[in-house]
Order: structure tokens, then C-alpha cells, then sequence
């Protein structure tokens, strides 16, 4: 075995294909996804209640997801998911969303451009 050293060569910065998206009025506070999410990307917004009077899920942390879609395949209803991100912004400027979705990467950004 070569005991010599490798250089040090930085690793490409990870970018994510897909966007989060959490249809919130779905939501039933069942925590699954926020204990089930590797990168602690998850939490529960305590100052909003959606239609069945749960508080919903919302991201708390949106730049440390990484895509892997374990939320999406643990939540029983269907209520967080990833989606193409060009569709998810088409959606958005058509106004085709659900009440209460978020798509926080890609509302984050018009937040900004907004201010
Ligand atoms: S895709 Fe993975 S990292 Fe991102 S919120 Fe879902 S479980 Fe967490
Ligand atoms: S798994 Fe689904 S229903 Fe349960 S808290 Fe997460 S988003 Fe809500």
C-alpha cells in the first residue's frame, strides 16, 4: 500500500436537483418526517394552525437539505414531496399552488428579490 500523501482536491459543491415542496392544509402533525429527516431540515410552524387545526410542518432549515427524499416516502399523507425545480417556479407564477404550500427554497428567493 502507497503511503504517499494525495493532494487535497475540493469536492464540487453539492447542488440540489429538486425543491421541497409541503402542501401544509395536508399536514397532520404526526412528526414523522422531522424525526425521520437526516439533516434536521424540518420542524413544526407553533404559530400557524392549517384547516384540521394541526400545526403544520414547515423548514426550518431549507439549506441543509439534501434531497434525499426520506420525508416524502414516510409521510402517510402525501403532504411533503420533492418536485422538479422548474415545474415547482412554473407553478408558482402561474398561481397553480394549493392554499398554504410551500416550496421554501424557491419563496425564499422572491422574499429577497422582493426587498
Ligand atoms: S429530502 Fe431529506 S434532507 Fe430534505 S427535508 Fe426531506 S428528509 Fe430532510
Ligand atoms: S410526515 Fe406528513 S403528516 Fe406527518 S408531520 Fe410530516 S408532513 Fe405532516
Amino acid at each position: 500500500m502507497s503511503t504517499a500523501r494525495k493532494p487535497i482536491t475540493p469536492k464540487p459543491r453539492r447542488t440540489r436537483q429538486k425543491v421541497l415542496v409541503i402542501l401544509q392544509e395536508q399536514c397532520k402533525q404526526c412528526e414523522l418526517c422531522i424525526t425521520f429527516c437526516p439533516k434536521n431540515v424540518l420542524c413544526f410552524d407553533m404559530s400557524k394552525y392549517n384547516k384540521k387545526g394541526y400545526h403544520p410542518v414547515t423548514a426550518c432549515d431549507i439549506d441543509a437539505c439534501v434531497n434525499c427524499g426520506f420525508c416524502e416516502r414516510i409521510c402517510p399523507d402525501m403532504a411533503i414531496f420533492l418536485a422538479d425545480k422548474e415545474e415547482a417556479q412554473r407553478a408558482i407564477d402561474d398561481g397553480a399552488l394549493e392554499e398554504n404550500t410551500l416550496i421554501p427554497e424557491l419563496m425564499e428567493q422572491e422574499e429577497e428579490e422582493e426587498d
